[in-house]
């Protein structure tokens, strides 16, 4: 199988993780892997002496549990929506009552940076809510200018990294980000099913609400203090998780992986241009690619690639518009191949 889609064709040696027996999540050696993965991931993000907690489930989960908790407890959130994660933090908004505005950025377009701190004062907020990649259209939005803008004003920024940690550069301390979510089946490349969230240390003794009894933070926080969940963990994913960490440690750190996927992106992207697919992302983030085919009518391109090659990309709402993700293992001539196949479906 080649997988183009989250979370692609992960290591074999984490894929042997989940063939094996695996020990009781209640002991010491447990927590020791689990206290051992929060620091890996604190020094990947470059968040010293910050916290973590990792969920058993997805993004999304991580996501709410930020609103539930701590945007709850803000004036009003302004959330920068320019896709349909970035409109997943205004729907979790209106779910919790938090008054949000929704600051809509048009597709695969980058964010009016001077327009969009004048909409932030005005409005009042005192959280901003966002995505480092939208990874609806492929755009990456500028997090330098975000930053400054929310550290100008006294707003507490809120990013959703889930499709850009480890596959673009991120500093968690010098942006100022107060609290950054990611799951697994993306830059990580292990299977779907856990999130994390990554807390400043700015947020040491915050008063969270309690709106979520699963998702409660204090509650989360206390436990991972000993390396522990409150329930019962998906322990296969903990221990993917670690052996991942160790992984990338063992490999050069994130900023060979980033380098990694800069290359992938580069490779197939030249494909595109030979082909003539349209690249919409103004600034285009290198996890993914988003790129613009005549399939407008029958996904004659999704369904062809599934049922000749066993390989799947992913289509989107808008026809023709397909994604491939460049955060699974893909060598530059498995990607030849792949643009070859498209393009073979395309004219179909
Ligand atoms: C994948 C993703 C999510 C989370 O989706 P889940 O299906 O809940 O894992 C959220 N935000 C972004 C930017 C994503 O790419």
């Amino acid at each position: 199988m080649n997988s183009y889609a989250f979370p692609g064709d992960i290591d074999e040696r984490i894929m042997e993780i989940g063939s094996k027996p695996f020990i009781y999540m209640r002991t010491d050696e447990f927590s020791k892997i689990n206290l051992e993965s929060e620091q890996m991931l604190l020094d990947l993000i470059h968040c010293k002496n910050g916290r973590t907690i990792v969920y058993t489930g997805s993004g999304t989960g991580a996501m709410s549990a930020v609103v539930e908790n701590y945007v709850s407890t803000k004036k009003r959130a302004f959330v920068i929506d320019g896709g349909s994660f970035g409109h997943r933090w205004y729907s979790l908004c209106q779910y919790y009552k938090v008054d949000a505005v929704d600051y809509i950025v048009p597709f695969a377009q980058d964010i009016d940076y001077e327009d969009m701190e004048k909409s932030l004062v005005e409005s009042g907020a005192d959280v901003l809510l966002c995505q480092h990649h939208e990874t609806s259209t492929g755009q990456l939005f500028n997090l330098n200018a975000i930053s400054e803008i929310c550290k100008r004003h006294g707003v507490s920024l809120v990013v959703d990294v889930i499709s850009s940690f480890l596959a673009e550069p991120l500093n968690m301390d010098e942006l100022g980000i107060d609290i950054c979510v990611t799951s697994t089946q993306k830059g990580l490349n292990i299977p779907p099913g856990l999130s994390i969230l990554f807390f400043s240390a700015h947020l040491k003794g915050y008063t969270y609400n309690h709106l979520g009894y699963y998702w409660d933070f204090n509650d989360n926080l206390d436990n991972l203090r000993r390396g522990q969940t409150p329930f019962s963990p998906a322990t296969i994913l903990y221990l993917q998780l670690h052996a991942r960490l160790l992984q990338l440690k063992d490999e050069g750190g994130e900023d060979k992986n980033i380098a990694e996927i800069h290359h992938r992106a580069k490779v197939f992207r030249a494909y595109c241009k030979k082909y003539g697919w349209d690249i919409p992302a103004q600034c285009p983030s290198a996890a993914i690619t988003g790129f613009q085919t005549s399939d407008t009518a029958e996904r004659c391109i999704f369904r062809g690639l599934i049922e000749a090659y066993d390989t799947y990309i992913m289509p989107c709402g808008k026809p023709g518009f397909y994604r491939v993700s460049h955060m699974g293992l893909q060598t530059d001539e498995e990607l030849r191949l792949l643009a070859e196949r498209i393009h073979e479906f395309e004219k179909q």
